[in-house]
């Protein structure tokens, strides 16, 4: 049976509207949105966790302070759904399949059992607006998520985020500031991570990565915002930290073996410095490890998103018939 199909037939077993063009879950036949006993609930096909092929389901219910017992009373209600996770408002489950789609009617069956659940730990959203509690019909897509938005407040959102992202772009920025805290973390880096191969007589190839990360965080902290000439002095940085430590290690080495002073065995050490790191077993290596690290922080300091996109459902395609059809 084919995934649309499959939904069809999933829909006139759980009376969820199929809605074709609402990829919520990503899967490309679209998803069931609807509503029962009060709660927001959609169902669809999507990638689960490790990138195994899956059944989702949302349930969705006023906002609470507890969301864990939400989890404990869902958990032995969920039937071959596998994690239930719980947020403030939103209970996710998804039952992962390995070689067919499981049958329709045994993703329906644990249906009215977590409904059951629910009723006894979360309050329904019962048609009112999640905001300001106002009536409110409509179900829309907020990024994707099902919820009740009344259009003042859907608007106030907007608003509200569009703020927040113009506020963003007009942070000032500090470049001065971003280069010394990188500069000073860059070379308590160095500093640690010569010192440490010395001590340990070997190279710590991860602890690269961590002086990625420490130089990039002091880096952003003192900037303020993330830019590409932040993202540029990252790398740079971390690359030359690393290096550094690498020509710490090389002048203690030197020190302890030929008795001399740490100054004159680093000045010699860095006349020759890429002829002996490039020597080195790990040298190179080590200030690859240092810019994966500089990446990775680069990735996650990336721009927040600040982004509210209302849809609505289309009203056009109404509800399919309850269960016990075809
Ligand atoms: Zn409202």
């Amino acid at each position: 049976m084919n995934n649309k199909e499959w939904l069809r037939q999933l829909s006139n077993l759980t009376g969820l509207p199929y809605y074709e063009e609402h990829r919520i879950f990503g899967d490309k036949n679209g998803a069931l949105i609807g509503t029962r006993d009060g709660y927001i609930v959609a169902l669809g096909l999507g990638k689960a966790e490790g990138g195994h092929a899956g059944v989702k389901m949302l349930l969705r219910y006023a906002k609470t302070q507890d969301p864990k017992l939400i989890k404990q009373t869902l958990d032995p209600a969920k039937g071959k759904f596998k994690q239930v996770t719980t947020e403030a408002t939103t209970a996710n489950l998804v039952r992962i399949y390995s070689l067919g789609k499981p049958d329709a009617a045994s993703v329906a069956e644990p249906l009215p059992g977590l409904l059951a659940a629910m009723k006894t730990c979360a309050s329904p959203i019962d048609g009112k607006c999640e905001e300001c509690g106002r009536d409110e019909p409509q179900v829309v897509l907020l990024n994707d998520l099902p919820s009740r938005y009344c259009p003042s407040c859907q608007v106030q959102l907007t608003q509200k985020l569009d703020a927040a992202a113009t506020e963003y772009e007009n942070l000032e920025t500090n470049l001065p500031l971003g280069l010394l805290y990188g500069a000073g973390a860059a070379l308590l880096g160095s500093i640690a991570w010569g010192g440490v191969a010395y001590l340990l007589h070997r190279i710590f190839l991860w602890g690269a990565i961590l002086i990625g990360l420490f130089v990039a965080k002091a880096l952003v902290m003192g900037i303020g915002k993330v830019t590409w000439t932040a993202r540029g002095m990252i790398g740079v940085l971390t690359a030359a930290s690393v290096a550094f430590g690498d020509a710490i290690f090389y002048a203690l080495t030197v020190m302890s073996d030929d008795h001399v002073p740490f100054m004159a065995a680093l000045k010699a050490v860095l006349a020759n410095f890429w002829k002996i790191e490039t020597d080195s077993d790990s040298g190179v290596l080590s200030i690859v490890f240092g810019l994966i690290g500089a990446v990775w922080v680069m990735y996650s300091t990336r721009k927040p998103a600040f982004k509210a996109r209302f849809v609505t459902l289309d009203t056009a395609s109404t509800p399919l018939s309850g269960p016990g059809t075809k």
